[in-house]
């Protein structure tokens, strides 16, 4: 990261950014060019290894292009507000965001399946489902067991702090 001072390397501060943000930009690989969907996310980050969850229909293209190369990368960010300043430059935006790589899995045990959708009703909305066989079966389940993953914290500038 060229902005090392913004670097987030505080536990309890990735996990805010990862409860927060919601859902993911997922980037794919169509042979030469590149693929990016945005889905909803559950996840599992212990003892520095983080693991998302993520569902769908069970048919679509991001299916194909996991099938023929499950290497992605990934993109996520929450508490993002712009701000002004007096110069063109000085205009940005403060934001938390997590940017990594990992491989994907289409998951077809049953048990891990309910497993990763009630982490991922529970990101999505804090309360605890439960889900049965019938449930599981409609839809598609896919882990990324994240290999690489940077967070990092842009701030309000000194200057603009009231
Ligand atoms: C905030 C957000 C959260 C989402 N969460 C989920 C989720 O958790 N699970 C899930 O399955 N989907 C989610 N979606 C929808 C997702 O982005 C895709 O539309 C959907 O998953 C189908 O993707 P696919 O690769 O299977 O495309 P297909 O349905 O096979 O379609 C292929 C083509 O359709 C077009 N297309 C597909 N999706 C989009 C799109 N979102 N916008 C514009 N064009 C598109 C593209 O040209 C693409 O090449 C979410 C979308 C948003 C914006």
């Amino acid at each position: 990261m060229r902005r090392r001072e913004r670097k987030v390397e505080d536990t309890k501060e990735i996990k805010r950014i990862l409860d927060e943000s919601k859902y993911l930009q997922l980037g794919l690989c169509d042979k030469d060019q590149p693929y990016v969907v945005p889905m909803n996310y559950g996840y599992v980050y212990e003892e520095d290894r983080l693991t998302f969850y993520l569902h769908g229909a069970t048919e679509g293209y991001k299916y194909e292009l996991i099938a023929k190369n499950p290497k992605v990368a990934f993109a996520l960010e929450c508490g993002v507000e712009p701000f002004e300043g007096k110069v063109a430059c000085q205009y940005g935006m403060i934001y938390s965001s997590i940017m990594g790589k990992g491989v994907a899995h289409l998951i077809t045990d049953v048990e891990e399946k309910k497993r990763a959708l009630t982490l991922l009703m529970k990101a999505q909305t804090g309360k605890d489902f439960t889900f049965n066989e019938e449930l599981v079966s409609i839809v598609n389940v896919i882990r990324i067991d994240v290999t690489e993953f940077e967070a990092k914290s842009r701030p309000l500038p000194p200057a603009m702090q009231k």
